[in-house]
């Protein structure tokens, strides 16, 4: 495959997550939120989460957006559930690496690692970053 098609396949793929964004809405048991913004491009993020035994349990996502924040954000809550307050930590410090163009360990970040182009370009990297952040954000907060 060549890498015009691969990127193709790629944009499908983001295309497919903002049009129809997984655990988009809002939790009934939320017990962590956190609304983010992205002024130089007018993304709005809330995350929502719910945590028990050291995993997150749920997780939920609302608010409006690029594309490619409304797909970063729909593939992050595919990616943290299940994981662990330091393995978020860990996979979102990689994801900021990787959006700026940093060597990587793409295992860390399942589907998240499609975002890799987002390197390219640079106005687009908080607009990537956004969910993360706020999920980051998110598992710190005390109860
Ligand atoms: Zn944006």
């Amino acid at each position: 495959m060549g890498l015009s098609k691969l990127d193709h396949l790629y944009r499908q793929v983001i295309l497919e997550h903002a049009t129809h964004p997984h655990h988009h809405g809002a939790l009934v048991n939320g017990q962590k939120a956190i609304e983010l913004r992205n002024p130089t491009c007018g993304d709005v993020l809330k995350v929502e989460l719910v945590m028990a035994d050291d995993k997150v349990q749920e997780v939920a996502f609302s608010g409006t957006g690029c594309t490619i924040s409304q797909a970063s954000a729909s593939i992050m809550t595919d990616e943290i559930i299940g994981k662990s307050k330091e393995e978020i930590e860990e996979m979102v410090t990689t994801f900021s690496k990787m959006v700026t163009g940093e060597a990587i360990d793409d295992a860390l970040l399942g589907e998240a690692a499609i975002l890799e182009g987002v390197a390219q370009f640079p106005a687009r990297i908080k607009c990537a970053t956004l969910a993360w952040k706020a999920a980051y954000q998110a598992v710190n907060l005390e109860n």
